[in-house]
């Protein structure tokens, strides 16, 4: 079944009088456990799309369907809350916050929602297993290193339980070798069953993934199977 549905999505801005396009025409399906790299040059509608998919922003016009739901007529508040039920979000620059444990920072997520605090400390703690760090639970963030630092961010994704996880450049920000094995997490979490798509410019990244959308001038200038990626899983 597919989780992500677009119909002729644009986005337009105006732009000295006329209508600038970051995004027109894109019709795209995103089935459920495919993990999919978005690339391009810059300026080509990357963040824009992004945006889109992870109900940070509304289509100009067109259609979006996340999980069933059709994004384009919900509200803030609606959008808001299916941001926080459907989507893990994971950025280059981890957006941790630095005054709070690992624990708390994993949690936050869920600070909305009617559960007890124990539940909250219980799916966190859960979430941080899942990625190797259930022994960091009191650190903070700048006790770390980079790659643990992700590692908690992609906790923090987890713990929700969302239908996609979203990462802008998520390796960006990491050396080389850190960077595989934040992409053998993905691996393994794209195993266990989730849906992963990955905004990036490096080439490494897209080979990794099994699916390579390449978007120029706000168009799906491509979008092909990666059968050397699938080979790696
Ligand atoms: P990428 O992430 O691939 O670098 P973006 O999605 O950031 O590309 O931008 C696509 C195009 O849309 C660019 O030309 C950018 O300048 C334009 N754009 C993005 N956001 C806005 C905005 N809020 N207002 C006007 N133009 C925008
Ligand atoms: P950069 O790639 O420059 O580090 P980010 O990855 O931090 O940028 O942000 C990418 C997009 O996600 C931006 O549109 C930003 O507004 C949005 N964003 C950043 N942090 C958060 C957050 N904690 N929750 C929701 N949206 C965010």
């Amino acid at each position: 079944a597919s989780v992500i549905e677009l119909q002729q999505v644009s986005k337009s801005y105006p732009m000295a009088g006329e209508t600038f396009y970051a995004l027109q025409h894109i019709n795209l399906s995103i089935a459920e456990n495919d993990y999919v790299a978005i690339i391009g040059p810059s300026g080509s509608g990357k963040s824009t799309l992004m945006n889109i998919l992870g109900c940070l922003d509304t289509p100009s016009n067109g259609h979006y369907q996340l999980a069933g739901r059709d994004v384009s007529t919900l509200n803030e508040a609606a959008l808001a809350a299916l941001r926080n039920e459907a989507v893990g979000f994971i950025f280059q620059s981890f957006n941790l916050l630095p005054r709070a444990t690992v624990l708390a920072n994993v949690m936050q997520p869920l600070v909305y929602r009617i559960m007890s605090n124990k539940k909250r400390q219980a799916m966190a703690l859960d979430a941080l297993q899942r990625v190797g760090l259930a022994n960091k639970t009191g650190h903070f963030p700048n006790q770390l290193s980079g790659g643990q630092r992700q590692r908690v961010a992609i906790a923090r994704a987890l713990v929700t339980k969302p239908r996609i996880l979203l990462g802008d450049e998520p390796t960006g920000n990491l050396d080389s070798k850190t960077s595989r094995e934040i992409m053998a997490l993905f691996d393994q979490l794209h195993q266990e069953g989730h849906t992963i798509i990955l905004v990036t410019h490096e080439q490494d990244i897209a080979d990794h993934c099994q699916r390579v959308i390449r978007l120029v001038d706000g168009e799906v200038e491509q979008d092909v199977r990666n059968e050397q990626g699938a080979r790696l899983h």
